[in-house]
């Protein structure tokens, strides 16, 4: 069976190299909504896939691009030495933030995080099975476990400055993500 948790964030970019002029040259938002997609081959004792109190740290690591920049690292010099001078929130990624490289990060990390929740209302085997980022009402990019060949970056490539981090409110959940 499949559940899926929505998640929204407000968040800025450029996107560096598409074909569109506007996208490519300016920093500007979307309103985005995410939707991940939990897959289980049974159901726990409450007869659910999973409880969606375990997806805490999901919503944690989603809501850190909330009211961010969300900053390439491929950008030049410059560029982040001046993102970082006028805003509180950045997180630094190692794709560029597409819709289509927000959902290859998400799947990625929120991946890792459900691998490692700790189950212990009888699920069975409860394993992530898409995420999908729409950034415009009509549009949207979706990530599942065959596009993990398309990863080209560690956990350790994901920044979080400290205007992110100290809204987290466990401090150390990212610590032990990369722990992992
Ligand atoms: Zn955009």
């Amino acid at each position: 069976m499949i559940i899926r948790k929505k998640f929204r964030f407000e968040g800025a970019h450029i996107v560096r190299n598409c074909t569109s002029q506007r996208c490519r040259e300016n920093i500007h938002g979307h309103s985005y909504e995410v939707e991940v997609f939990l897959k289980s081959d049974q159901l726990d004792n409450g007869f659910m896939v999973m409880d969606f109190v375990l997806l805490n740290n999901v919503a944690e690591f989603i809501h850190s691009f909330d009211h961010s920049y969300t900053l390439w690292d491929g950008e030049a010099g410059e560029v982040k030495d001046a993102i970082y001078r006028i805003n509180t929130r950045v997180a630094e990624i190692p794709v560029s933030p597409s819709a289509e490289g927000y959902a290859l990060l998400f799947f990625f990390v929120i991946n890792l995080i459900i691998s490692k929740a700790k189950l212990v209302n009888g699920e069975g085997n409860v394993k992530l099975h898409a995420v999908r980022v729409h950034e415009t009402q009509s549009g949207y990019a979706e990530a599942s476990a065959g596009d993990l060949n398309l990863v080209r970056f560690t956990l350790q490539d994901i920044k979080f400055n400290d205007g992110i981090k100290r809204e987290w409110k466990d401090k150390m959940w990212w610590n032990q993500i990369e722990a992992f």
